[in-house]
């Protein structure tokens, strides 16, 4: 089963459209794209998307209105709105009809992605993670930190054991070594992104993941992509 967020992005500029959909996808996002507003309400309510990404200047419907028109056909996931730099926005507007933040332009992708993680997440609260994950010959409990690799016990540090866990609850996922020193070592000084590829080596040799691997992928010039049971 895929874990793929699908994103939705209402833009009329084609060239931010296209942009943020090849930079989307390039993180292992599955994205939808729409340049006006009734054409992102119809395929909001007929896809279901995690996310959406709306502009507010749009041309035809209103940003503001296609995020009306989301909530009253009962879609529940977040909303970000897109502004310009300059426009006269009246932000409290935008939260009373259901959008969840903000990204003026011009933005960097980096900070986009950012908070779209951060309303992914906040989204994602009321499910509760993996407890057990098998996939192949391997079997991992992260409550008693149990990992069976073909009938034998094996044994991880905690630290493998949490970026195990990060990984498997990112499955499918293009991870930047940045974001696991981030997310797993919360940005201890004392680690580098080596120690991010020493980890991931050992892990490796504890799954018996070797070359070509079919669990952990080298996602060249980026990271990691876990794809264990995909
Ligand atoms: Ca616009």
């Amino acid at each position: 089963m895929s874990d793929k967020k699908r994103i939705l992005i209402v833009e009329d500029e084609r060239q931010i459209l296209e942009s943020l959909k090849d930079f989307f996808i390039l993180q292992s996002y599955e994205v939808l794209g729409a340049s006006n507003g009734d054409d992102g309400l119809a395929l909001g309510l007929e896809s279901s998307p995690d996310l959406v990404v709306l502009d507010i200047m749009l041309p035809g419907m209103h940003g503001f209105d296609v995020c009306r028109g989301l909530r009253s056909g009962g879609y529940s996931g977040p909303v970000l709105f897109l502004t310009a730099k300059g426009e006269e926005v009246d932000k409290l507007t935008g939260f009373d009809v259901g959008g969840d933040d903000y990204v003026t332009k011009p933005f960097s992708l980096l900070e986009l992605h950012a908070r779209i993680r951060a309303l992914l997440r906040r989204a994602e609260k009321e499910q509760p993670n993996e407890e057990v994950y098998a996939f192949d010959k391997i079997s991992v409990n992260f409550t008693t930190y149990d990992l069976k690799v073909d009938g034998d016990e094996v044994r991880l540090s905690a630290k493998e054991m949490e970026l195990l866990r990060f990984l498997v609850n990112h499955r499918g996922q293009v991870l930047s070594r940045d974001i696991l020193l981030e997310k797993v070592w919360n940005y201890d000084t004392e680690v580098s992104t080596r120690t991010v590829d020493t980890h991931v080596l050992n892990l490796r040799r504890k799954l018996r993941d070797s070359p070509p691997n079919r669990y952990i992928q080298t996602v060249h010039g980026v990271g990691y992509k876990f794809v264990g049971g995909l």
